[in-house]
This record gives structure tokens, sequence and C-alpha cells, in this order.
């Protein structure tokens, strides 16, 4: 069975490199996004994922998968495949900044305290929110430790979503590493739907069919 419509999902974290064996990362582990693009196949959607570094096998039946390191790397293959895509979520954890300039050659250490200066990187889906057109469904994540709510339908309305998954990520049971989540969907015509502590798989089962179904 398909739908015949093409979902692009990204996963992961970024990686900024400050020199040749040393980066800027976070936690996130890409549970969620491969199981939402696993959970998007399965519903018939032509899949690309785009994915940043990750311990996880690809997931099958993919129409296209892209590997990335970077924020930058990661911007350009989500916004040249944008247009082409029915929808999009964007799941991956990517890093807000990165160092200003890197290093060619491994920086040495020395006495004393070493500051890092970094600047912002450009945030994806805030583009992709510029670029959609009336026929697009454009979906955003939103790992808050504080104020989940309002927090999220701040981004859901300033990045022009149509919808956000809201997330806690200061509890050790959900989100980030492990394979548990519980989330709130917030729609942009005011829906609000909740999923309790589920695993990630079912989860995102249950989120493509309310975001896409
Ligand atoms: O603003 P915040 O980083 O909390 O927004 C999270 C959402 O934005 C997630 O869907 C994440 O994938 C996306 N994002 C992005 N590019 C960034 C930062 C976040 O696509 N540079």
């Amino acid at each position: 069975m398909t739908t015949g419509k093409k979902l692009l999902i990204t996963a992961g974290p970024t990686r900024e490199a400050i020199d040749p064996v040393r980066f800027l990362s976070n936690r996130s582990s890409g549970k969620m996004g491969y199981a939402l693009a696993e959970a998007a196949v399965r519903a018939g959607y032509a899949v690309t994922l785009v994915s940043g570094p990750v311990a996880l096998p690809r997931p099958d039946g993919l129409a296209e998968f892209v590997s990335v390191v970077s924020a930058a790397e990661m911007a350009d293959a989500v916004k040249s495949r944008f247009s082409s895509a029915d929808g999009a979520i964007l799941c991956a954890a990517v890093a807000d900044y990165r160092p200003v300039a890197v290093s060619p050659q491994k920086i040495k250490k020395q006495e004393g305290n070493w500051l890092l200066e970094l600047e912002r990187t450009e945030d994806i889906l805030a583009a992709l929110g510029r670029m959609k057109q009336p026929r697009q469904i454009l979906a955003g994540f939103a790992a808050e430790t504080e104020d989940l709510e309002a927090n999220a339908l701040a981004k859901l309305s300033r990045k022009n979503l149509d919808w956000i998954v809201a997330n806690r990520v200061d509890r050790p049971d959900r989100g980030f590493l492990s394979d548990d989540n519980a989330a709130t969907l917030f729609g942009a015509h005011g829906e609000v739907k909740e999923f309790p502590l589920m695993s990630k798989k079912a989860l995102a089962k249950n989120l493509i069919s309310a975001i896409f179904g």
C-alpha cells in the first residue's frame, strides 16, 4: 500500500567540528526520528531520512537515506529536497551553535583556560517554514525542560509550522536516550493531542497518523 506521497524526516544529532579530533554535539540518539521514518514507510509514504551520526541500523524501505554530520550539511540536504516533498517532520537535535573557526590542526593544550567562540547555525525548521507551500505539511519537535506548552506554541507560530510535538527532556524515563517517550501534539488550528508514555515506535505510529493521516 502506498500513499504516493513523499515525506522528509530528520533525525539524530549534528556534530560541529572544533579541530580534526574534537566536536560539539548533544545526547540525541536518533531513536525518535528513526522510529518516525519506519512508521512512515509502513504507512505507505516514500520517505527520505536525513540523519546525523547515530548508532542505529538504517530503516528498511526508505526512498532515500542521506547521511550528514554538521548542521550546515543537514541544512543543505533538507532545503534542497523540501520543495519536492508533501510534508516534513524535523526531529533532529541540530546544534544551535558552531565554532566560528575550525582549526585544521589539533589544538594543543596550554596553561590556563580556553575560550571558544561560537556562532549560530541556521534554524532549518524555520527556513522550511518560510519556504512552505499551502499543499505541504510541516512539523517540528520542541524538547523542553520547562514551560512546555508556552514554548511549544511560541515555536509553532514563530516557525510557521502546522504541528509541533512537545516533549520533556528533563526526565530519565523518556526523551533523548530512552526507548520511550510521551508527547503532546499541538496543531496550528488549536488542536491538542496527548500521547502518554509509550515506546518511541508506538508514539511514531500515532504521530504519523495524527499529522498526515
Ligand atoms: O528552537 P528549537 O531548537 O527548540 O526547535 C526544535 C525544532 O527545530 C526541532 O524540530 C528541530 O529539529 C528543529 N531545528 C532545526 N534546525 C535548528 C534547530 C532546530 O531544524 N538549527
